[in-house]
């Protein structure tokens, strides 16, 4: 029997060791959590928050989660939108709570053929043999389109069947397209684009818990919207700070502050909510502003 003591303790599965791993375990870390690591080296207990992180494969992440085994979960979209409809399928009425998007782990679920092959339009697969891990995902497209095609399920190295024998196409995530290329394949259409995600419980939490996920999802915001932000110093003739408000990139109100001995300069100080390119320096340099500074942001709270 679970203790009230663990059930008062809010668990989110991460996956164990694999691509989201180190980013996962980093949002956590960023938004505060420090933990120790169980002895099995599959538990993560959280020391200065009621938060303990179970380390799994990524695929078991959106079932535990809809099984209220664990209240959250970070796992790529891909796997989220495969498992939804796996879940539907099987008649689950209730499935993840919640999502919100994370800033890593991107790629993109594509159909891929082999060098040699002509692809014109999505007709090309009709009465193919696809190999995919994505079974759900990659009939649900063909059906959309209206193409008959066989779907073989391969569950690892999607990459080799082709070589192999076993299929016509590939339909595989790809980041940089190495990896395909290595194995003389040629992306041709994009199913899906993907990135990691944060999801949720559906079942409604205990008051103490739910404040704490409640305050865990605003630092994860707070966290994203930090990574891409900077705050951004400079001087600029007053009659240029039309032109340059309008060139900070995400910037609300700019801070206007007056510059010792001088009545047609100011300084301007803004948070940008948008990274700022060398690009943006030099446009802002040539209507006028000087003395540019660009910093990152620690930590942001609206
Ligand atoms: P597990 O052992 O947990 O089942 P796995 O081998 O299925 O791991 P990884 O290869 O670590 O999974 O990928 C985890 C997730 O990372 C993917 O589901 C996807 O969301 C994301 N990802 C980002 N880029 C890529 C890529 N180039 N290839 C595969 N996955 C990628
Ligand atoms: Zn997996």
């Amino acid at each position: 029997m679970k203790s009230t003591q663990t059930d008062d303790r809010i668990k989110i599965a991460v996956q164990k060791s694999g691509r989201l791993t180190e980013h996962s375990m980093d949002l956590l870390v960023r938004c505060g959590l420090s933990y120790s690591r169980g002895k099995d080296r599959l538990i993560c207990y959280g020391e200065n928050m009621p938060v303990d992180v179970l380390l799994v494969r990524d695929d078991d992440i959106p079932g535990l989660v809809q099984e209220d085994v664990c209240d959250l979960g970070i796992v790529g979209l891909n796997i989220v939108e495969e498992s939804s409809l796996t879940l539907r399928a099987d008649g689950a009425t209730r499935l993840f709570e919640k999502i919100t998007p994370l800033d890593f782990g991107h790629c993109r679920l594509s159909f891929a053929v082999p060098r040699e092959v002509r692809y014109e339009s999505p007709e090309s697969l009709a009465g193919k043999r696809i190999a995919t891990s994505y079974p759900r995902i990659v009939s649900a497209w063909l059906d959309k389109e209206g193409i008959d095609a066989k779907v073989v399920v391969f569950s690892g190295a999607v990459e080799i069947a082709p070589s192999l024998g076993r299929a016509d196409v590939v339909c595989d995530l790809v980041s940089s397209g190495e990896t395909l290329k290595a194995h003389d394949l040629q992306e041709v259409e994009t199913v899906l684009q993907s990135r990691a995600a944060l999801i949720r419980t559906p079942v409604e939490l205990a008051p103490a818990k739910s404040q704490w996920v409640e305050r865990l999802l605003q630092r994860i915001g707070g966290v994203l919207q930090v990574r891409e932000s900077k705050y951004i110093m400079l001087h600029a003739p007053r009659s240029a700070l039309k032109e340059i408000k309008a060139l900070l990139p995400g910037s609300e109100a700019p801070t206007i502050m007056p510059l010792e001995g001088t009545d047609d300069k100011v300084a301007v100080h803004a948070v940008c909510r948008e990274n700022v390119f060398w690009e943006t320096l030099e446009e802002l340099k040539e209507v006028g502003a000087s003395s540019m500074l660009v910093l990152p942001v620690e930590k942001m709270l609206a």
